[in-house]
């Protein structure tokens, strides 16, 4: 086509937390295209691959196109009408039976805020059940949690544009090369400006190439390397007695706590050498700028509080905190993971984290809502799932997520959602889970509607609406306010997504200055208080959000399995820089997919060979919960006795092998560490 014929639409790429920009490039009501906008305040020019040949699962023929019903096990396309009709009345009816606590809620970290908003207030308004929660209790609960307790505020300190300025950059079980690339080129515009860079990860990534230190630990010891090395600032004196003064309180428990971490001790347990481990406690304290980037390597471990824990420790002790440059960075996942959670997607908190135990918020939301709204706390993804299983969950209404591929032991899973009277899953795709639904309703991609995703620095930044709504779908806001109505409830009338979000800012004081008029070109970064506050790119400046900064007293516990004589190796999941998440899109994207189509299993020559297993050989992989088949890639990015694969492919379904077990205060399950069993096939 001509150029002239072709509309650009500036947007916000639907893949992962780094929230680039770009422009869909739209002809005749497709999207034929993305290219570079310059002007975003987050990548500039650049993009990765998932951002820019990404984009064709939008026109993919296996796209939803109308709503379906299941009759005697096969879907059959209806109406919206009778898709409405049959989900109000089947879940009118198992709430007159069972009650309201009999019914969940999963919340998507792919849609907008403003659909997360509506969804928390559908299931705490409307059905009454407290029970929503949403995939952030698979990655970052652990942050949310920990850095609550130790800050006041679970999120990232800093911005990411700041990561090039910084003198040392700590990456602790984050592949950011991969899983956030752009975050990675921060990362080397700071390699080159002369910064170091020490890397945490038991596996060689790419990122290790390019580091001054690589503490290859055994997978679930975060907690013994970090009080490591805090016990080397402590003992050689090198930290910031100033801040830890005024700023902080109960530094003698942790300093108690970590007097036995000393790092010979720490080497057996982490098997990574003393020597390192003082170089890299000196390297991190005597640096002016130091920061801390971090993601599923510390936080989906049955120990992943302490963990988060342990680093808001290590940044206190050393004034790395609250400054430019500097500060403890939970890199999230998905598009808008932050903004699911800041919605209230949780089953403990309203929107902007208001916790649902204090009763003036339960008071201000029932009032505002216009409903009774439930004053305690409601379960968990994995508290869901065993209810269902249990008995005590009749019903599910699943957002845009796929627990079917993504949460751990499967079969578990898929027993429980087969398990419940009523399934309503609404998503893009016939995905895994949809399979299982009694009811599909057909939402639409980032290109087909407005709304605001908010980025892993806090960011809130809009979509925008580049082509009409494919076949007969509908934005997934206006699915739920049509249920909403459906089910007589009248406060959930919107003309267009500003609207929500500004009923968002009146009820939320961390988005209170947020609106789209604000949002145009830079977008803002919360909290952001009034129609004036320009944003927050940092956080805890002068005080942290809880007042002072909090020490914890952490102890190392091992990961919930360890490898025996029937298990013996230790399988650790991650992603791919092709692929996303359980693949729902990227395995639709044909650009994608013919770089890389096909998943392996890493496994060190060593292993390999003593169990005869040549490269792209089929292996079978047993756990105490299942086994899958997959093809093994000989590497030695692995350490001998650590086996690695990914979570993306259904064809290799990883995740019927690992393990359910969960962290006790944020109940995010260990992903990172379950022991197996290789078999040649
Ligand atoms: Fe999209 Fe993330 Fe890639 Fe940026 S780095 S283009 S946000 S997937």
């Amino acid at each position: 086509g001509r150029s002239w014929e072709i509309k650009k639409v500036r947007t916000t790429c639907p893949y992962c937390g780094c929230g680039c920009n770009f422009d869909l490039n739209v002809k005749d009501n497709r999207v034929i295209g993305v290219t570079s906008n310059p002007s975003s305040p987050v990548n500039g020019r650049h993009l990765c691959v998932k951002g820019r040949f990404g984009y064709d699962f939008i026109h993919s023929p296996e796209r939803l196109t109308a709503p379906l019903i299941k009759e005697n096990g096969e879907f059959k396309e209806v109406s919206w009408d009778k898709a409405f009709n049959y989900v109000v009345e089947r879940i009118s009816e198992i709430r007159n039976r069972y009650g309201s606590d009999s019914l969940a809620v999963l919340s998507s970290a792919r849609c907008t805020n403003e659909e997360n908003y509506l969804l928390n207030k559908f299931a705490r308004a409307v059905l009454g059940t407290p029970n929503i929660d949403h995939c952030a209790r698979l990655c970052h609960a652990s942050t949310v949690a920990g850095l609550a307790l130790a800050y006041g505020s679970g999120a990232m300190t800093n911005s990411i544009r700041e990561v090039r300025d910084a003198d040392f950059i700590l990456v602790i079980g984050s592949n950011t090369t991969e899983t956030h690339p752009i975050i990675s080129l921060e990362i080397r515009k700071a390699l080159k400006k002369g910064a170091k860079l020490a890397v945490a990860d038991p596996r060689k990534i790419e990122l290790t190439g390019l580091a001054d230190f690589h503490l290859q630990i055994r997978p679930g010891t975060n907690v013994a390397l970090i009080n490591g090395l805090i016990n080397v600032i402590l003992e050689e004196d090198l930290w910031d007695k100033e801040f830890v003064k005024n700023r902080t309180e109960n530094f003698s428990a942790m300093q108690k706590a970590v007097l036995k971490y000393n790092p010979e001790y720490v080497a057996g347990i982490t098997g990574v050498d003393a020597e390192l481990i003082r170089q890299v406690a000196r390297a991190y304290a005597r640096a002016e700028k130091a920061t801390i980037l971090y993601t599923m390597g510390v936080t989906q471990h049955t120990s992943g509080t302490n963990n988060v824990l342990a680093i808001a420790n290590l940044a206190m002790l050393c004034g790395q905190i609250g400054k430019p440059s500097s500060g403890v960075n939970p890199l999230r996942g998905q598009n808008n993971v932050q903004g699911a959670c800041d919605m209230g997607a949780l089953p403990n908190v309203f929107p902007g984290y208001q916790p649902v135990a204090d009763p003036a918020n339960v008071q201000k939301f029932g009032q505002a809502w216009n409903a009774e709204v439930p004053g305690k706390i409601g379960l968990t993804v994995g508290e869901m799932i065993d209810g269902a299983l249990a008995g005590h969950i009749k019903s599910m209404y699943i957002v845009g997520e796929n627990p079917m591929l993504s949460d751990p032991d499967i079969q578990h899973v898929q027993k429980a959602l087969e398990s419940l009277e009523f399934l309503v899953v609404q998503d893009i795709f016939l995905t895994e889970t949809a399979k299982l639904a009694d009811v599909v309703l057909p939402g639409t991609s980032f290109a087909e509607k407005d709304g605001t995703f908010t980025n892993t620095e806090r960011r809130v930044q809009r979509i925008r609406k580049a082509i009409k709504p494919i076949g007969n779908t509908k934005p997934d806001w206006q699915i739920i306010c049509s249920l909403a109505e459906k089910m007589g409830y009248r406060q959930m009338k919107y003309f267009h997504p500003s609207e929500i979000m500004d009923e968002i800012a009146r009820l939320t004081p961390i988005y209170g200055g947020i609106s789209y008029d604000r949002l145009e070109e830079q977008g803002l970064q919360w909290p952001c208080g009034d129609k004036k506050h320009p944003g927050t790119p940092i956080l805890h400046k002068d005080k942290f959000t809880r007042g002072l900064g909090k020490f914890h007293a952490v102890e190392y516990h091992p990961p919930a399995e360890t490898p025996d004589n029937e298990f013996p190796f230790i399988l650790t999941t991650g992603r791919r820089l092709y692929h996303y998440h359980t693949g729902t899109m990227t395995r639709k994207a044909k650009g994608i997919e013919a770089i890389y189509g096909n998943e392996f299993l890493e496994i060190n020559p060593y292993d390999a060979d003593k169990l005869g297993i040549n490269d792209r050989d089929t292996v079978r992989l047993f756990s105490r919960r299942g086994s899958i088949t997959i093809k093994a890639c000989v590497t030695d990015r692995v350490n001998p006795g650590t086996v690695f694969t990914s979570f993306h492919f259904t064809e290799n379904p990883i995740n019927i092998v690992t393990n359910t077990a969960w962290d006790p205060i944020a109940k995010i399950p260990e992903l990172k560490v379950c022991a197996v069993r290789i078999e040649k096939i």
